[in-house]
């Protein structure tokens, strides 16, 4: 079936999850734009919780739309191609926009920022954003957790400016060991090799603990899951298994190919003896499992399988500043134009900016991987009109 997109309206079609095809509009536009409320509440002190009671602490920043890979899960080469129209750096958040935002969401009770994308460490001179993020505190003058997601093919070479300019720690992402089914995933021939030494070169220079991050695709690559836990096994290195997730629109996600995390705990335990660990933070994304004897953890991330909507306490800001309160979402508020200044905002008021941001958490009611199974399975269908992975990052 012939797969074709482009960045902009009306540049051809997509694939649906029940493979017709319907016209695809700007992948990144998918959803609407609204702006941000007004008039806004007035500004408070306190946590703001959401329509579900749910806080706000963890802000995940997507500092560019571009990447040299081309997983097939996330940017599928057939859409993202030669002649995709990724965003003009004008439209991107500058550093000093993103440093703003991100003061004004600390204030408001975010403790952790992720930096991700596409690929984070194409962003031209990322160290420069991380110093003046580690300089963030929190309104108890505590330093926020400040950590990235990688796909690692830069990192050997990045790692001692990321920690000497302040990054915690990293997460990279690895989908095989096996270097063939590695750059066939990759899709752009990438070796495992390089990773790997990024990964070292990272745990050397102190970026620690670096967690991996593996999505298992049933048919692609479980035969993966264990050598790479018996790889990482006693490294410190924290190995975390990613159910194959129907991000997006372009990805021909199919419920057949998601390996269910209970398999894959079941086919490690196979090999060795697994005990379950309590969660390290609130809103924990994986389920922890430590070796009987000691030698380090993995994880499990079952978002299809086992929804953990309940203690989600994620916002995500794309690279054009759009604020999306779900992976899943389909709109994302556009905080840019707050920013910039537009005709009822003032863009020299860091108050107004923590009181939208406060009157959009208080209205989020998300809870996508919970509701999914009772959707349609029609990726056109309804509400489930996703904005791409790598414009919002994971
Ligand atoms: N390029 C960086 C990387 O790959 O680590 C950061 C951005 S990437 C979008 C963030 C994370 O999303 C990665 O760990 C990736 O494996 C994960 N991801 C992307 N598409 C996914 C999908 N369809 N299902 C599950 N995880 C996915
Ligand atoms: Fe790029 Fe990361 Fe998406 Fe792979 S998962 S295509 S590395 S953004
Ligand atoms: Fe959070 Fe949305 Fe994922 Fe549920 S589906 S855990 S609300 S990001």
């Amino acid at each position: 079936m012939g797969l074709r997109g482009r960045g902009r309206a009306g540049g051809g079609t997509i694939r649906s999850m029940t493979d017709g095809v319907i016209p695809l509009l700007d992948l990144r536009q998918i959803g609407r734009t609204p702006p941000v409320p007004h008039p806004l509440p007035p500004p408070r002190s306190g946590p703001w919780l959401d329509a579900r009671g749910r806080p706000l602490r963890d802000l995940r920043i997507s500092v560019t739309d571009r990447c040299n890979f081309r997983c097939s899960y996330c940017m599928p080469k057939d859409v993202f191609d030669k002649d995709y129209a990724f965003l003009p750096h004008r439209d991107l958040l500058s550093f000093e926009e993103i440093t703003r935002l991100a003061r004004v969401f600390a204030q408001l009770g975010v403790q952790k920022l992720r930096l991700t994308g596409g690929e984070p460490l194409l962003r031209r001179h990322l160290e420069a954003l991380i110093a003046q993020l580690a300089a963030l505190r929190t309104p108890e003058g505590l330093p926020l957790d400040l950590t990235l997601t990688t796909n690692g093919s830069l990192l050997a070479r990045k790692a001692q400016a990321l920690k000497d300019a302040g990054l915690q720690r990293v997460t990279v992402s690895l989908d095989a060991l096996d270097d063939a089914i590695f750059r066939r995933m990759n899709d752009v021939d990438f070796p495992v090799a390089d990773v790997l030494h990024g990964i070292e070169t990272a745990q050397a220079v102190g970026l620690a603990p670096i967690k991996v991050n593996m999505v298992v695709k049933r048919g692609t690559n479980d035969d993966q899951i264990v050598p790479m836990a018996r790889h990482f096994r006693g490294t410190g290195v924290v190995l975390r298994f990613i159910e194959y997730m129907d991000v997006g629109m372009s990805n021909g996600w199919r419920m057949d190919e998601v390996l269910p995390s209970a398999e894959v705990l079941a086919r490690l335990r196979e090999h060795a003896d697994l005990v379950p660990l309590a969660p390290s933070s609130e809103g924990e994304t994986a389920t922890r499992w430590g070796y009987a004897d000691g030698s380090g953890e993995i994880g499990l991330i079952s978002s299809v399988t086992q929804a953990f909507c309940g203690d989600c306490n994620r916002a995500r800001l794309s690279t054009e500043g759009r604020l999306y309160t779900c992976l899943f979402a389909g709109d994302g508020h556009d905080l840019r134009a707050l920013l910039r200044g537009d005709a009822v905002h003032d863009a020299r008021n860091d108050d107004e900016i923590a009181a939208a941001l406060g009157a959009l958490w208080t209205r989020r009611n998300d809870r996508y991987s919970e509701l999914r199974a009772s959707l349609p399975a029609d990726a056109d269908a309804g509400p489930a009109r996703r904005v791409e992975m790598h414009y919002i990052g994971g």
